[in-house]
């Protein structure tokens, strides 16, 4: 594996002891459901389906230490990769982003039922039953560059009340089918069939280790359970979407990395605009460039594993 850049950003947020939060009340570790008691959805908030993004870790311990409670439906809040999380190392920032196998490309049911003995597809099965509850289901990451936070989604009709409320932030990155080697956590069962009512999106909320990328994820959060209307006006209030209009991307293909030896032809940290044909990286002896059309490069990755997915192009929508 290679590191595209050398030089590490600065860490910003260190993780936090969250071992107070361990024992949850659902009989799952790090999971805890709060129930209004009062008819409504059941809205989960998850962090840390990624162990190195921490902005979710913020989000859901602000929720946690504020002692916020829904006033209808049931409020879920999950610290999901958590045997990841503890293994943060900053002198190695990048890798723990899971343990043996990436927490967000295990959501099918032939990997969820199958023989996988990995800590990180067990945590998946730990919390299948729980996801499976959720009417709304927020998942929080963060990114390997300081790129503008964006929302990703696919693009079913069901999900454009939300996505039009959130109006937080204005790049949508909308992923057409399952692209990914693995299917992410937005994709699971009902979140990914388009006739079932259950809504989940993912936000990007900056710079894993930066601190406004915990502010936004914080901000995010109150506006998607403001949707939901679990939270009292008053507080709702303080979170404004914003002004502008929406810049809408589509997802065209998911580049995976096939040999050791793959590297970008520059230091592309993403949304850099390339021209039909130019060069994005080689793998091996393969060079990959921008179709004959051009393309947006979302999200490369600084940790490149063979195997793994490592950047996914896309393409600028009216
Ligand atoms: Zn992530």
């Amino acid at each position: 594996m290679t590191d595209q850049h050398q030089d590490l950003p600065p860490i910003e947020v260190m993780p936090k002891d969250l071992s107070q939060y361990r024992v949850g009340n659902r009989g799952v570790e790090y999971v805890h459901t709060f129930d209004s008691g009062r008819p409504g959805p059941h809205v989960i908030i998850n962090g840390l389906t990624h162990g190195n993004e921490f902005c979710g870790m913020i989000a859901v311990t602000h929720l946690l230490e504020q002692g916020i409670r829904p006033v209808r439906g049931k409020l879920t809040v999950a610290f999901a990769n958590i045997d990841a999380y503890h293994r943060f190392d900053p002198a190695k920032p990048f890798e723990s982003r899971y343990v043996e196998r990436d927490f967000n490309r295990v959501w099918d049911a032939d990997t969820l039922e199958g023989p996988d003995a990995t800590v990180d597809v067990k945590r998946a099965r730990a919390l299948r039953h729980i996801y499976a509850e959720a009417d709304g289901l927020l998942d929080l990451h963060s990114t390997s560059y300081a790129v503008p936070s964006m929302l990703i989604y696919e693009p079913h009709a069901k999900l454009d009340p939300l996505t039009r409320f959130l109006h937080s932030p204005l790049h949508h990155v909308i992923l057409p089918g399952v692209k990914h080697p693995g299917r992410p956590l937005i994709q699971y069962d009902a979140f990914g069939r388009p006739d079932a009512s259950p809504l989940a999106v993912v936000v990007e909320c900056g710079q894993h280790f930066a601190r406004s990328s915990g502010e936004i994820a914080i901000s995010i959060t109150m506006r998607f359970l403001d949707f939901y209307g679990l939270i009292p006006a008053d507080l709702a209030a303080q979170y404004k979407p914003e002004s502008g209009p929406a810049k809408r991307y589509e997802v065209t293909d998911v580049k995976v990395a096939k040999t050791d030896q793959f590297h970008f032809a520059a230091n592309f940290i993403g949304f850099e605009d390339l021209p039909g044909g130019a060069l994005i990286a080689t793998d091996g002896t393969e060079e990959i460039r921008a179709p004959a059309e051009g393309c947006t490069i979302v999200m490369p990755a600084r940790r490149i594993v063979k195997g793994r997915d490592v950047v996914s192009l896309a393409r600028r929508l009216q």
